[in-house]
């Protein structure tokens, strides 16, 4: 690829192979989607897979071979790559109508693309690469270079930082891509707000295979569900949930709100609270967990007690970003009267919430409810 021996086709039917197999291993089979190759291909601390795409990755990788030639640490690999630049150039401005006036801005010229050419050779690789990504190159003076990608310069000192900045910057922009779509673009912007939300993609833990096959599905919004099917000018498709006849079967009621489904929410419910339990200190005990501790009716999901500390917390689910720090100041609102009926028995009581989505989305700020009462670790 460095030598600009594979064309972009090639790598692309190299690219389309791969995806097909890994498709299958994540259940994402079907028609090939814009969504689901920006899964593939995102950014991976967005929670997309990371996967390398080579027709990406060409155009960097070829940029970043004229950028290494032309500020090699060695002497006289750097005299021959500018040698040979030079002659390239000299070629080049021969066949333009008008030609830049110094040096220099000839090398920006050539480099960035800028004039047309009818000529191949070995650095049109690097310039077609520069004008698909719009990376523009600099030439103070002759024999030193730099190029800029959207509005960063690496200096030769790390010059191994260009390539990582394409592919980083091109892989999140297809996680930001993905997050932006309207349907499945809902779970993927709850996932990646913490580094918890999608941890099972890389070390496989908690998580079943049943869970695997669905949960890609899911957080793409590809799931067999009727909201999704198209009605046509002659046939009105039925979009009602088939098990208990809501008007919309969409992702968020299937996963949230559908009645017949309920106690597999409620099983969810229970392992989250079995695993704050479980990670507590031991020095804390339960008050009560889904109990009425102070006579007012409420139902906290637990009370902790250590000492004259009390911890209340509630354990709702939302699956979007912006509904997390609502729902948490709902919570605090609901329980006040237990807070203050609690803090006639203790005198340092707390009134928390831990938000967990149905998909696995994770508030970051649980970390630090969790920091009050769980062992660090
Ligand atoms: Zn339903």
């Amino acid at each position: 690829m460095r030598t600009g021996e594979f064309s972009k086709e090639q790598l692309r039917q190299i690219d389309v192979k791969v995806s097909k197999f890994v498709k299958v291993t994540l259940n994402l089979v079907g028609p090939a989607s814009a969504a689901s190759n920006h899964y593939l291909y995102g950014a991976s601390d967005a929670d997309c897979l990371g996967l390398p795409c080579l027709e990406d990755e060409l155009d960097g990788i070829l940029v970043d071979s004229a950028f290494k030639l032309l500020t090699s640490r060695d002497p006289h690999v750097r005299r021959i790559a500018w040698s040979n630049l030079a002659d390239q150039i000299q070629a080049w401005t021969a066949s333009l109508d008008s030609r830049p006036d110094a040096k220099p801005a000839q090398v920006e010229a050539f480099l960035s693309d800028r004039g047309r050419s009818n000529l191949s050779f070995t650095w049109s690789a690097a310039r077609n690469a520069s004008r698909r990504l719009a990376v523009f190159w600099s030439c103070p003076e002759w024999g030193f270079i730099s190029a800029t990608f959207q509005e960063k310069t690496p200096q030769p000192a790390d010059r191994r930082m260009l390539q990582r900045s394409i592919k980083t910057i091109m892989r999140s922009e297809r996680a930001l891509k993905l997050q932006k779509y309207p349907s499945q673009g809902i779970a993927m912007e709850c996932i990646p707000a913490s580094k918890w939300g999608n941890q099972f993609i890389r070390t496989g833990e908690n998580i079943r295979f049943c869970d695997w096959s669905f949960i890609h599905k899911a957080c793409l919004n590809l799931c067999n569900l009727n909201a999704l099917r198209l009605s046509s000018p002659e046939e009105e498709v039925d979009k009602s949930c088939r098990r208990c006849g809501h008007h919309t079967e969409n992702l968020p009621h299937v996963v949230s709100s559908c009645r017949p489904l309920f106690h597999l929410r409620t099983k969810q419910y229970d392992a989250v609270l079995d695993r704050l339990i479980k990670a507590r200190r031991r020095s804390f005990r339960i008050l009560g967990r889904n109990h009425d501790v102070d006579g007012s009716g409420l139902r906290p999901d637990l009370v902790l007690v250590q000492g004259d500390t009390d911890i209340l917390i509630d354990v709702p689910d939302e699956n979007r970003l912006t509904a997390f720090a609502y729902t948490r100041r709902d919570k605090a609102t609901k329980y006040v009267h237990v807070t203050n009926n609690l803090q006639r028995t203790f005198s340092n009581v707390s009134n928390e919430a831990i938000i967990v989505g149905a998909l696995g989305s994770w508030d970051r700020a649980n970390d630090k409810v969790l920091r009050k009462f769980v062992n660090k670790g």
